[in-house]
Order: structure tokens, then C-alpha cells, then sequence
């Protein structure tokens, strides 16, 4: 019998408690102390249900994060409004701030989130952090007087690699780099040059790391997942994959589930997949409220093997279910059912092989 690891993305949506009292703070109707013991609550709660799910690896669901991409600055003082926009295909946008004035630092890093769920469970905890290109888009275009880009750039690969050390010196079973802008980039510019140009930030601060380090770090990318929508769903794997695995990481996250033709984005697995790189195949689609049965999820993966090394497969969820803080199209029960269904058809697909 086979052992296929599956592990989750990592956002689970927020209860509607704490949804509340997220706004109510930021009316200061609360105090941050009532806000941080209500994030501490949900935190529990989420590792709890996530243990019941009997998923080996868990996550904080994100509770306290108040999104995926914009955690480090949340709070920063010099930022402005305007930022790089992202379209997503049911026409509603999401819109990062702007750097106004060096130096640029991390307001807050991953490890604490990490603590705080290592808090509550025994049980293995990855911890996501996001991506330095994805934190490039806050240089402005226009450049900052006082703060030249290339200072900009040194700053952001140091707290870039601060943020996934200090997961890794903390007891983190994994790091997963979210690189959701990958799929994004080849829209924006279909030349390949700003795709280039992130994958090269980011295994910049990859090459700091060892070998040894790097197996336990892993990147996720999807076609973006906000609201049940997504951003670039209409570029085919086989473009962004040859350049996508020449990131020097260990684990790759690949949104699949929602993939129309899997047969295609297998072939293109294999051909560009290098040797002590794993893939970890979505099999839970996230943007469907339907949820798999765990004989599906086993089908998938069998398919899979054979275009796969089974020493180099794994399964997760095809995205985060919630990775922007209000985003609640996705019921918090239909999560936990389907990471359970997860954990099910990876175990039924591992005994078949
Ligand atoms: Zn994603």
C-alpha cells in the first residue's frame, strides 16, 4: 500500500462572529484585545474541526489573517491607496495598496499565526506566506524619490526569506509560498516577461535556502479564487508549467480539481516536472459547492499515477476556501466536507496501490 500525502491549502472561511468583529474593530467599536481573543477562539475552533476532517497535515485556516497577499502590511503606515488592480472574471476587483515612502519592512510575519495554532494541536501545521513577487507590486511605477527600487528589492527578498526562515525555525512542517499572480502574469503580459520576472524574485529568495530547507518548502498557484470567481482561469497550464517548475522549491500546490481538460495539464506535469519536485494535485474544487465524493477524489489520483511518479504525487484542495478575510461565498461546513472527502479518497486511492 501506497502513502499519498495531502496536506490543505490553507484558508477556511471566518465564522460569521468573527466577520462581525472584524468590522466592528475597524469602526473601534472593539478593542484589538477583544478582537485578538475572538481570533484566538476561531483559531481553536477551525484546528478542531480540522482535526476531525483526520487530516495528517492541518493549517490556522487563516483566521487572523486579513488576507492572503496583504498580511505583512497590514497596518504599515506608508501606504497609500491606488495600487496594482486585479480583475477577476465576474467583473469585481481587488486593489493593493501602494509603497509611499521607504524603508520597506513587514509589519507582521507568518510565524506568529504559526504559534498560535501550534498552540492549540499536536498534529503537523504548514504555515503560507506570500510570495516576494506578489509584494513587488507595492513599488510604485512612478518610483519613490528617497527609496530607489533596486533598495526596494534588496529590502523585500530580506523580509521575504525572514518570513519562511522563522516558519521553518518554528517547528513548521512545511512553507507554502502563495503564488497565486503566476497564471495572472501571463495574462497581463502573454510575452512571458513578467512571469519571468516574478519566478526569478522568487527563487532569488529560494537560493538562500539549503537543500535540505528547500523539501520543505513548496509553492501554490491556482487561477485566483475570490468570491467564487477567478482571474485567470483562460491560460492553459502547458504555458505557465515549463517556466513554473524551475522554481527551486520542493512541493508544488496545483489547483486541478477545476481543470476541464486533466489529461492535457498531466501531460504537461510530466514533461516539465524535475526530479525531487512533488506535486500536490487540488482534488477539491473550491469554487463548486458540490462536494466530491471520496471515490471521485480516488479516481483522480489513479489517473493521475499513471502520468505521475507515485513517490512524487500528493493531493490538496484546489485554493484556499476563503483567502480574502470577507470573502464568505464558501460555507465554513462545506470546507470541512470536503477536506474530509480529501482525506478519504487519497487514503481509498493509497490502499489501491
Ligand atoms: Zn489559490
Amino acid at each position: 500500500m501506497a502513502n499519498i500525502p495531502t496536506e490543505p491549502i490553507g484558508s477556511i472561511p471566518r465564522p460569521a462572529y468573527l466577520q462581525q468583529a472584524m468590522q466592528a474593530y475597524a469602526k473601534a467599536e472593539i478593542s484589538s484585545e477583544d478582537l485578538a481573543r475572538l481570533f484566538s477562539q476561531a483559531t481553536r475552533e477551525t484546528i478542531i474541526s480540522l482535526e476531525g476532517t483526520g487530516s495528517p497535515v492541518i493549517s490556522d485556516g487563516e483566521q487572523s489573517k486579513p488576507s492572503f497577499a496583504t498580511y505583512p502590511i497590514h497596518g504599515a503606515l506608508n501606504l497609500g491607496a491606488g495600487g496594482v488592480t486585479i480583475p477577476f472574471e465576474d467583473g469585481h476587483t481587488r486593489q493593493l495598496p501602494v509603497l509611499t515612502s521607504g524603508p520597506f519592512r513587514y509589519r507582521n510575519f507568518a510565524v506568529d499565526y504559526l504559534r498560535e495554532a501550534r498552540k492549540h494541536t499536536a498534529l503537523p501545521v504548514k504555515q503560507a506566506v506570500i510570495s516576494a513577487s506578489a509584494m513587488s507590486l507595492l513599488y510604485p511605477a512612478a518610483g519613490i524619490d528617497s527609496y530607489p527600487q533596486s533598495q526596494f528589492i534588496a529590502d523585500l527578498l530580506d523580509q521575504a526569506e525572514s518570513d519562511i526562515r522563522k516558519c521553518l525555525n518554528e517547528h513548521a512542517y512545511n512553507v507554502q509560498i502563495d503564488f497565486t499572480e503566476a497564471r495572472l502574469a501571463l495574462k497581463l503580459d502573454p510575452s512571458q516577461g513578467l512571469l519571468r520576472q516574478f519566478i526569478s524574485l522568487n527563487n532569488q529568495v529560494l537560493d538562500r535556502f539549503t537543500a535540505d530547507e528547500r523539501s520543505r518548502i513548496g509553492i501554490h498557484t491556482c487561477p485566483g479564487g475570490d468570491h467564487d470567481s477567478t482571474h485567470s482561469a483562460d491560460v492553459p497550464y502547458s504555458d505557465l508549467l515549463p517556466l513554473f517548475f524551475q522554481l527551486n522549491a520542493g512541493n508544488f500546490y496545483l489547483e486541478y480539481a477545476g481543470e476541464k481538460d486533466k489529461v492535457a495539464v498531466l501531460q504537461s506535469i510530466r514533461e516539465n516536472m524535475r526530479p525531487g519536485q512533488r506535486v500536490f494535485l487540488g482534488v477539491t474544487d473550491v469554487l463548486n459547492p458540490r462536494i466530491e465524493t471520496p471515490e471521485e477524489i480516488r479516481d483522480l489520483l489513479l489517473q493521475a499515477v499513471e502520468y505521475i511518479p507515485l513517490n512524487q504525487l500528493g493531493s490538496t484542495d484546489d485554493c484556499g476556501f476563503s483567502p480574502f478575510a470577507d470573502d464568505v461565498s464558501t460555507a465554513r461546513e462545506i470546507a470541512f466536507e470536503k477536506i474530509r472527502a480529501r482525506v478519504e479518497g487519497t487514503k481509498l486511492a493509497s490502499a489501491k496501490l
